[in-house]
């Protein structure tokens, strides 16, 4: 039986949050629905996820004092990561201490902390195809590692996302380039990175997969666009033929297994034919699984506090045609956005607006969702409704 308390009580079901974006406010509000106390956390004042929490901590969650204190202080039943850069020593600590859950496990924090814990267990341990990689730490480490991997190859920073950092080397002569490129975008450990031979997929796609008390769940594949390494639209169920699912959930399910507790996980695999590659995963509801706002009864956010909670989630969830679009402020200020009423004129299409309190160089601070008799009309929908909104920063 499982049983939840009152918020803000001693009875309380108490989740802390570590990262508070647009995943993070998403999975509160499902918590939220079920009664559970939120605790958001981040390194700035006013982040999405704190303005729909019951309470709320700034702190740099790199640091290990600093987390250690707001864990002490709040007392979690779970510690609900939304973000990879953390002091993952010390949720090693809480959970070997027993002193709350690490969502999904200490250990897989630590493993998906940078691209290279979760690509040598990927590759090296689970034996799973990826592409061919090298692992570098100075310029002329890049530069031979291009030319034992040939161009075009892909650079990135061993510790970052959303593209940062990340170029395409088309011509070993670019190598320098790429480097200072790469410690420009880099979060931590600037230095070092991953060179991967470019995969020439047909397309690409996140296999959700929910880990619970039930079993393993696979979700219908989000078929995704990435630009400069940052994703723009998604859409769900991406067609693909049977053997490509099959294959594809074998190894989301490998990677998730090794992995371990409960949760949902964003297993994100380049697919050419038959043949699925592995490229990383992130141990928490995905960015590209926004689509499932729309698509699905029960979105990501949903079946992650299900699943966290352990309580049941579905063997089979069904995705009715829809699709996402990002939307973009780029520049700096505060965004102010209009254009809210045609964009919610569209057919079938809705918003969420972030309500990020700032925006400073290119971010996302909202996504358009929509659904359709197909795929496609439904991308042309989300399209539409992002194209209508006007951003500007005061
Ligand atoms: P990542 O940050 O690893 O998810 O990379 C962001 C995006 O860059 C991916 O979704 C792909 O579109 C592209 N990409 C990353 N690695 C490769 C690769 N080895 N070959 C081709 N495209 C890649």
């Amino acid at each position: 039986m499982t049983t939840l308390g009152t918020p803000l009580t001693p009875h309380a079901t108490r989740v802390l949050l570590l990262g508070s974006g647009e995943l993070g406010k998403e999975v509160a509000i499902e918590l939220m629905r079920l009664g559970v106390e939120v605790i958001a956390a981040d390194r700035y004042a006013d982040a999405p996820a704190m303005q729909v929490a019951h309470a709320s901590h700034v702190l740099d969650m790199l640091d290990v004092d600093a987390l250690r204190a707001v864990i002490d202080e709040v007392r979690p039943h779970l510690i609900v990561p939304e973000i990879e850069a953390l002091a993952t020593d010390v949720l090693r600590e809480v959970e070997e201490a027993g002193a709350a859950t690490v969502i999904p496990t200490a250990r897989a924090t630590r493993l998906t902390m940078d691209r290279e814990g979760i690509r040598r267990l990927a590759a090296e341990e689970l034996g799973l195809p990826t592409s061919p990689y090298r692992f570098v730490d100075s310029l002329a480490e890049l530069e031979a590692a291009i030319a034992e991997l040939g161009t075009p190859c892909v650079v990135k920073p061993v510790m970052s996302s959303s593209g940062k950092g990340q170029s395409v080397v088309r011509d070993a002569a670019d190598a320098s380039h790429a480097w200072e490129y790469a410690a420009a975008g880099a979060r931590a450990a600037a230095g070092r990175l991953i060179v991967e031979a470019f995969v020439d997929f047909d397309y690409e796609i996140t296999q959700l997969t929910v880990r619970h008390a039930g079993g393993t769940t696979f979700l219908d594949p989000v078929g995704h666009v990435q630009v400069d390494g940052d994703y723009r639209e998604s859409w769900q169920p991406h067609p693909m033929p049977d053997a490509a699912v099959r294959r594809a959930r074998e190894v989301a399910g490998a990677v998730t297994e090794a992995l371990g507790g409960y949760g949902v996980f964003g297993v994100e695999l380049f697919i050419r034919g038959d043949e699925v590659i592995f490229n990383e995963v992130s141990p928490r509801p995905h960015d590209t699984g926004l689509v499932t706002l729309a698509s699905q009864h029960l979105s990501e956010f949903a079946l992650h506090a299900r699943a966290i909670l352990g309580l049941p989630v579905p063997a089979e969830v069904d995705a009715a045609p829809a699709a996402s679009c990002a939307v973009l402020a780029e520049g700096s200020g505060v965004p102010v956005i209009g254009g809210v009423d045609a964009a919610l004129g569209v057919p079938e299409a809705d918003l969420r607006l972030f309500g990020k309190p700032r925006v400073e160089g290119r971010r996302r601070i909202g996504v358009a969702v929509a659904t359709g008799g197909n795929v496609a009309q439904a991308r042309e929908r989300a399209r539409a409704a992002a194209s209508a909104l006007d951003v500007t920063l005061a």
